[in-house]
């Protein structure tokens, strides 16, 4: 028998017939990286290989780095070992990886989600007989709403706050969330305004992406202006002094958690909405389903519980990996980045 095509070591994914890794947790020499959020672009890597349009993402995360940048579909051989990039829709230029060495392929999905949020390139099935996938929302209690409903509650949510002359503060993780939401309120109820670590996210995506007007909220910003406007901020801002500015103000937060009462009331928030860049349960069977795979492993969310549902349920060969990806946790608590900003 061959020996497996990815396997999972101290340092991250790895590709031993190609010596390369995927999303290394530990500083290696050749790295591919799925997309630019923290816990799977890591710094210190000699080489990275990754989307082109991220290259500008982990550029402004991680410094002076050498990058190499691909495009969907571009296949790139090292040592007999077949890569290619696929879209995950999970953020902005966030990709799949497939793998391919003597007709045997395995993909990783790093993290992804099924539906098309009109701002990261759509989710593509990729047909594999491995299918590494992360599971961060991997309980049937977990089940999306089309996202064209959640913004229509974010934008009533704006437009009544502002009625009651306060203004409206919304979280979402500076990478990602924070620019599918702005992509979708509607300009037209007022103004947008943003925390500095959004805004210089911000402004590397434009190089790339199409988003509405935004302002920088400096020092000299007052009350006066923020009045009745929306505040687009990471969760880590949430309790600082910054916030004080913007009273009277209204709070939310938008993410998978908030399907869960609890969560809302943990993070001290006026309102929870249920918007997640991940795929939910049904979004993680039906991907299963269209790989054509027949092994499945489970890196992240909850491995266990959907990893023996594969198995005993549906009959699948899967099992799960212990790995230092974070899911959407890592997007409701404080980045060093953020923090900073
Ligand atoms: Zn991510």
């Amino acid at each position: 028998m061959r020996p497996p095509l990815l396997v999972f070591n101290k340092n991250g994914i790895y590709c031993e017939q190609a010596d390369v890794y995927i999303d290394a947790w530990r500083p290696v020499n050749k790295c591919i990286i799925t997309h630019g959020h923290a816990d799977h672009s890591r710094w210190g890597h000699k080489q990275y290989i990754t989307h082109s349009k991220n290259v500008p993402i982990i550029k402004h995360r991680l410094g002076d780095i050498t990058v190499t940048g691909k495009e969907w579909n571009e296949t790139f051989t090292i040592n007999g070992v077949t890569f290619s990039l696929h879209p995950a829709g999970h953020i902005v230029a966030s990709s799949q990886v497939r793998v391919e060495y003597k007709g045997e392929v395995w993909v990783f999905t790093g993290d992804f989600k099924t539906e098309n949020d009109g701002l990261a390139e759509a989710y593509e099935p990729v047909k594999c007989n491995t299918f590494i996938t992360e599971c961060t929302f991997g309980l049937p209690a977990f089940s999306w709403i089309p996202q064209a409903e959640v913004f229509d509650d974010i934008n009533s949510w704006w437009a009544n706050n502002k009625a009651e002359g306060k203004t409206s503060v919304l979280f979402g993780y500076s990478l990602g969330k924070a620019q599918r939401l702005l992509k979708h309120v509607d300009p037209a109820i007022g103004q947008i305004f943003t925390h500095g670590a959004v805004e210089n996210m911000t402004e590397v995506l434009r190089e790339h992406y199409v988003f509405p007007k935004t302002t920088r909220i400096t020092r000299d910003t007052t009350k006066q202006e923020l009045l009745g406007n929306l505040v687009i901020a990471p969760p880590s801002a949430h309790g600082g002094t910054w916030i004080r500015k913007m009273v009277p103000y209204v709070t939310a937060t938008a993410s998978g958690w908030m399907t869960f009462r609890g969560a809302r009331r943990r993070r001290a928030v006026d309102r929870g909405f249920v918007l997640s860049d991940h795929a939910d349960w049904e979004g993680l069977l039906s991907s299963i389903k269209e790989t054509g795979c027949e092994k499945v492993i489970a890196t992240h969310g909850y491995t266990d519980i959907f990893s023996r549902y594969l198995r005993e349920e549906l009959g699948y060969d899967a099992r799960t990996e212990k790995t230092q990806y974070e899911g959407e946790q890592s997007e409701l608590e404080p980045k060093k980045e953020e923090v900073e900003s």
